[in-house]
């Protein structure tokens, strides 16, 4: 199991050797648990947090959107599919939600960019 050691997180030096529990990188003396390195992969890494909409179209700040299936809301009867949504922001995920945004009639929100397509 040697020969599948992560890469350091901090350097990315791939010379990181494993102690008791820890990895352990003699480059930059950063240690760190690999299980947990495993549990944030893919969300952390800076410049690839590239949101998609529905169809795979790359969704940046301020586009336009448009709901491609009715979202529910608490204490009303729900977004309809359709409904346009200017001006959308990323976010950091909160709950799977990855697009902050305001509604016209609603206010602000949390949407996930699985729910819409770029208009
Ligand atoms: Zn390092």
């Amino acid at each position: 199991m040697t020969d599948s050691l992560p890469l350091c997180p901090e350097c990315s030096s791939e010379h990181a050797y494993e102690m008791g529990a820890l990895l352990v990188c003699p480059m930059c003396g950063h240690e760190w648990s690999p299980s947990e390195a495993a549990e944030t992969a893919g969300s952390d890494e800076p410049g690839d947090s590239v949101v998609k909409d529905a169809v795979g179209n790359v969704l940046s700040d301020g586009d336009t959107v448009t709901l491609v299936t009715s979202v529910k809301v608490k204490g009303s009867t729900g977004i309809k599919a359709g409904t346009k949504v200017r001006g959308i922001r990323l976010i950091d995920p909160v709950n799977g939600h990855d697009i902050d945004c305001k509604i016209d009639g609603f206010g602000a929100m949390l949407l996930k960019s699985s729910v819409v397509k770029k208009a």
